[in-house]
């Protein structure tokens, strides 16, 4: 586009101007040409003293030299119509002439013309006024100059001009010595009428210095060569001196004829001078013409000037908004590339976004996904261990192995803690936490999480205070399971750091009224305490690196958990601890309290009496586990049967009646959610329970999807585990098909 628009300009501009400039040119060689033609013309009619047509060619010549517009030429101009004037005796017109004459040699600063400048003043002071001193002052300027510019041909002009001052005023010696020069010069310039000239003036130097003979002699030469070229001015003056000389050598009748011819000459002369009609008064009228003339001539030249002059003034605007246009054409371009290359730079940081945006969503489902599979595969074994240690911890003949086992319990059980921590914090930040409500009794949540920190208190030697102030509503609508999470970590640290002490979970009102009820839990010990240096960091995730620790090495996530999980409740923990004096830490949450409209909502709290003789198929393929789930349902008199896959289940409930299915999801042969689908092809009435240690959003749409009833966590509460058994129990198995109790399990 750039280029285009240069050759655009190009042919715009520079192309019309040269083709112009060419022509100019021409007109312009084709101009001095006439006007050099015009010169020669008036200068021959001039040394003719045709002075008439001499002013015609003069004229044209001028209004050339005004069209050409050129100083110099117009100085030539004014010039030749000056010595015109002079020579037809208008000498005002002639000094109007002269000065104009003056003015463009001054202005064309050209030494030709200031030489030919000083030798007309010269002549004008010499002719006119009189003024012999200043006519040689100027005589001498442009002799001087003339010398300077070596121009030989003017130089003999000058010399000859000073001849004829000198002569005027008498001073013939001097006017010798520059007619000896002049004649010198002759060669360089070699004009018929000089040469004339100077062979009379020289005559009439001689005539001045009474050496007639001499002077005759010249005189006759200065004739015969000017009868030759016709010179009549030359002949009438040397004709008139001629007669004089012959005169005063007694020649009288040579003196009359010499007189005679100088007689014909002057009138043939004096009628060229006043031009051929005779009347005076029609020769003025002429001149008057002529002046008109040159005025309109000027005057057309002056227009033109200002018509040039608006030219150049419109040529300039032109110029200047051309200039202007191409600047703001060149800027709307660069202008325009820039949006471009930022367009196109927007493009790419676009698709580059797009990009860096769907890594990270890749990334960020590659880490649930491994948060995912990486759970499962640490729970389900550890499932095996908490469950087994249980079980091996209520074996009677095991009473010797008792304190080994309760210290396999409690690494597997602090194991399980810190999976659970490393998991609820990713899930907290990657945001997937759901705030799930339900009613709860308060009171027995914490007696159950107290409990469960039985062996510790034991362990530690301590006791447990648990106070719930009465006026706390029996039940209570929030989230449980966050509240569970948060005291389990403060109670577990309150057993942790205490020794022989005293541990006090209390529950009290600090605000109640018909719709909520908040209430502030303070967990505090009566142990070592925490310095009030370090009150600060342990709230900060991994802050536990490097800390000297009582008998327990711990993650440091604990008390960040809990503050995310206060954070999520719009609620903060307080602490207050002193080294040595034991340790305080206190919250306050918000729970909706229960009214009539929600009686309904009320959770039954089931018997687990209900679960006697109940027929349940655990389909898994984990022998531990296996044996886990079993013993703890055969301690409420559950009758179980097994299946290690899916195929397996599905046979097995073909021939089989049983109240209620456990199904684990991930099971090789065939996995517990196809099975699910393929059992309720035929049987959509038996409740199917996952039992899975997979994390469950993920899942829970597919497991729902597949058929099953609900989802029960591994490693599960046991009291959960069974209420939700109970829950979905319908006690409605069928007793036409074969008794499962009365089989051995697979
Ligand atoms: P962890 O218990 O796994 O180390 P926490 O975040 O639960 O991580 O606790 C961080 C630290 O705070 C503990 O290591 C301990 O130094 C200090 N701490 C927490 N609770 C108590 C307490 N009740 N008494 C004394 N120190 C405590």
């Amino acid at each position: 586009m750039k280029s285009a628009y240069l050759y655009l300009l190009l042919l715009l501009f520079v192309v019309p101007a040269i083709a112009q400039e060419a022509s100019d040119m021409a007109e312009l060689e084709e101009q001095k040409y006439l006007f050099n033609s015009y010169k020669a013309a008036s200068d021959k009619y001039y040394n003719e003293g045709n002075y008439k047509k001499s002013l015609e060619s003069n004229i044209e010549m001028l209004k050339i030299a005004l069209k050409i517009n050129d100083p110099y030429y117009k100085h030539i101009g004014y010039r030749f119509l000056a010595y015109d004037y002079l020579a037809i005796e208008d000498t005002l017109a002639a000094r109007e002439n002269f000065a104009k004459s003056e003015k463009y040699a001054l202005e064309a600063k050209n030494d030709t013309a200031t030489a030919y400048m000083y030798m007309d003043l010269a002549n004008l002071y010499s002719t006119l006024d009189y003024d012999y001193k200043k006519a040689m002052d100027n005589h001498n300027k442009s002799v001087s100059l003339l010398n300077k510019i070596k121009d030989s041909v003017n130089l003999a002009k000058a010399h000859y001009n000073i001849v004829l001052t000198a002569f005027e005023a008498k001073e013939y010696n001097l006017g010798y010595a520059h007619l000896l020069r002049a004649k010198r010069l002759n060669k360089f310039y070699n004009h018929k009428a000089y040469d004339v000239g100077l062979a009379s003036l020289t005559g009439e130097y001689y005539y001045y210095k009474e050496n007639y003979e001499l002077s005759e002699k010249y005189l006759r030469m200065a004739i015969e060569a000017a009868l030759k070229d016709s010179l009549f001015v030359e002949l009438e003056e040397s004709y008139s001196l001629l007669s004089e000389s012959l005169f005063m050598q007694a020649k009288y009748e040579e003196a009359f004829e010499a007189r005679d011819a100088y007689e014909m000459y002057s009138t043939k002369n004096l009628k060229s001078t006043i031009f051929p009609e005779t009347d005076e008064m029609s020769a003025k009228f002429q001149v008057e013409e002529y002046r008109k003339d040159i005025q309109a001539a000027e005057t057309e030249n002056y227009l033109q000037g200002q018509i040039v002059k608006n030219k150049s003034k419109l040529n300039t605007v032109l110029i200047i908004v051309s200039i202007c246009i191409s600047f703001l054409l060149l800027v709307l371009f660069f202008a325009f590339r820039k949006r471009k290359e930022l367009v196109a730079e927007l493009q790419i940081k676009n698709s580059e976004y797009l990009l860096a945006k769907e890594e990270t969503e890749r990334l960020s489902k590659a880490k649930r996904d491994f948060f995912s599979t990486v759970s499962h595969e640490l729970r389900t074994p550890l499932y095996g261990v908490i469950g087994l240690s249980t079980l091996l911890l209520e074996d009677e003949s095991l009473k010797t192995h008792t304190k080994d086992l309760k210290s396999l319990k409690f690494s597997a059980d602090y194991l399980l803690a810190l999976i659970n921590d490393v998991l609820h914090i990713n899930k907290i930040e990657s945001n997937t936490v759901e705030d799930e409500k339900a009613y709860f009794n308060i009171r027995e949540l914490i007696r159950t999480i107290v409990t469960s920190f039985e062996y510790m208190r034991i362990q530690n030697n301590n006791t447990f205070h648990v106070e719930i102030e009465k006026d706390i509503p029996e039940l209570i609508r929030g989230n449980s399971v966050r509240l569970s999470q948060i005291l389990m970590n403060l109670i577990g640290n309150a057993c942790k750091f205490t020794e022989r002490g005293n541990i006090f979970v209390i529950a009290s009102l600090k605000q109640l009224n018909d719709k909520e009820a908040t209430i502030t839990f303070s967990i505090r010990d009566t142990g070592i305490g925490i310095a009030k240096a370090k009150q600060e960091s342990i709230f900060e995730e991994f802050a536990q690196g490097g800390s000297l620790n009582y008998n327990y090495q711990g993650s440091g996530l604990g008390l960040p958990i809990v503050k995310k999980l206060l954070a999520l409740s719009n609620s903060e923990i307080k602490l207050e601890s002193e080294i040595g004096q034991g340790t305080s830490l206190s919250f306050d949450l918000k729970y909706e309290i229960m009214n009539t409209a929600h009686i309904e909502e009320k959770p039954e709290i089931l018997d687990t009496k209900a679960l006697k003789d109940k027929k349940i198929l655990i389909v898994e393929d984990n022998r531990i586990n296996q044996t886990v789930t079993r013993k703890i349902l055969e301690r409420e008199g559950v009758v179980c049967d097994i299946a290690e896959n899916g195929l397996i289940a599905l046979n097995k409930v073909k021939v089989y009646d049983y109240h209620l299915i456990l199904m684990d999801i991930n099971m090789p042969v065939k996995n517990g959610l196809d099975a699910t689908r393929e059992i309720r092809e035929f049987n959509k009435d038996i409740p199917i329970l996952a039992l899975t240690a997979v994390e469950v959003d993920e899942m829970r749409f597919k497991i729902h999807d597949s058929g099953m009833n609900d989802i029960i966590v591994k490693p599960y509460d046991i009291s959960i585990f069974t209420q939700t058994i109970l829950k979905h129990l319908s006690g409605t198995a069928s007793e036409e098909k074969p008794d499962i109790s009365k089989l051995k399990a697979i």
